[in-house]
């Protein structure tokens, strides 16, 4: 149950569903920005920067009483998927939907601003209205600190919440310490030998090497790491060869790695490559491997998250604010969170079959619901000091 008087409901759904139908991919998303720019524009802000972190907009509003400067984040950018969802307003974008609930982020913290700017007087401290791009992979929350996002005003703390399918409408879920998990990439070259298929002995097998490798990866994960500490290797590509009786030189393995806790990750690298290293002497292959560095886990600061649960219980009721499991996937407001206070809440947006596909899934949608809940607790972290 919300306890604010006024939720514009009408206008959540609408700036949604526009959105919706005109998503934009990760690190161009010029319209959306514009569009942005052009509704912040009409709120008095004290300032509005555009083009931070090449598409990302920040609108600042100095609060009526003294208080820390707090930033609220919505991230923009879609996906490259074909929508399957049979809605009226589904995307007019062939192969790019909002299949993650950003469009959903950004009608909530643009309505949030529109009710904060008219209740300056009673705003403690500054906010920072921040709408990053390129949250799908492109780390444009890095760049919008690059930017200089965090300075000017110097930000204290920040907020932001994701809608999520997994959780009922209604509910918002919380956890202290780490909540999203980080995902970094690598990508392996196993080098064999190239030969007849009938002739192994006068070849160096990589598919055979390579076939060794995945499964003593697993190892790394049960063999090596504490079992309170998760983590995931997944091998996503592995290719090779081009028909049935030839060896091939090389083999291609690609995947990502995710975990939590901070050692654990920084400790994946030298795991990896002391394995394949071993491999390579075993099997007499030799390899080349890329390790890349993405996004940090992201961590929740305890005092910060507090003020999300208090916040909570006085919006929506205690039996609302759910106390939450880790969730695997990863997040780029976690570079925010690494150099400020912060707290990161999942907004549930499960009303039914229809709104229970998993996020990047192409009948992904939201039950609009979790818009009014959303804007209800941006809106109220706004006020609170
Ligand atoms: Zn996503
Ligand atoms: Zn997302």
């Amino acid at each position: 149950m919300l306890a604010l008087d006024r939720v514009p409901t009408d206008d959540l759904v609408r700036v949604r569903r526009h959105l919706h139908r005109r998503p934009e991919l990760s690190m161009v998303e010029h319209e959306t920005a514009a569009f942005v720019a052009d509704e912040l524009g009409k709120l008095g802000l004290d300032e509005i920067r555009t083009g931070i972190g090449k598409t990302g907009v920040l609108g600042t509003l100095v609060g009526g009483k003294p208080g820390p400067v707090t930033l609220l984040r919505a991230d923009m950018d879609a996906l490259p998927i074909v929508e399957l969802v049979e809605a009226e307003y589904r995307s007019e974008r062939s192969g790019v939907m909002h299949a993650c609930g950003h469009d959903g982020h950004v009608s909530i913290l643009l309505a949030a601003a529109r009710t904060l700017a008219e209740r300056r007087a009673e705003i403690p401290g500054t906010l920072v209205f921040c709408f990053q791009p390129g949250e799908e992979g492109s780390a444009g929350n890095r760049f919008m600190i690059e930017d200089g996002a965090l300075e000017n005003p110097h930000v204290d703390r920040t907020f932001a919440l994701h809608l999520y399918s997994g959780l009922d409408v209604g509910k918002i879920g919380v956890r202290d310490g780490a909540f999203f998990a980080s995902a970094d990439e690598y990508t392996l070259t196993i080098k064999g030998k190239g030969g007849h298929g009938a002739m192994p002995q006068l070849a160096v097998d990589p598919i055979v090497a390579s076939s060794y490798f995945v499964t003593m990866l697993q190892t790394i994960v049960s063999r090596e790491i504490a079992a309170k500490d998760a983590a995931v290797f997944t091998v996503g590509k592995f290719s090779a060869g081009t028909t049935f009786n030839v060896i091939p030189d090389e083999a291609t393995l690609m995947g990502t790695v995710r975990c939590f806790d901070a050692s654990v990750r920084a400790s994946m690298p030298e795991r990896m490559e002391r394995i394949v290293r071993g491999l390579g002497e075993a099997m007499r292959v030799d390899y080349d491997l890329d390790y890349h560095w993405s996004y940090p886990p992201t961590v929740n600061d305890r005092e910060t998250n507090e003020v999300v649960r208090e916040v909570g219980r006085a919006v929506l009721g205690a039996d609302d604010v759910v106390e939450h499991d880790i969730v695997m996937w990863a997040e780029d407001m976690s570079f925010m969170q690494e150099q400020r206070p912060g707290a990161y809440f999942i907004v549930g947006a499960r009303g039914g079959d229809a709104t229970a596909f998993p996020h990047h899934n192409a009948r992904f949608d939201i039950d609009e619901r979790a818009l009014d809940v959303g804007y209800a607790m941006m809106t109220a972290l706004g006020l609170r000091g």
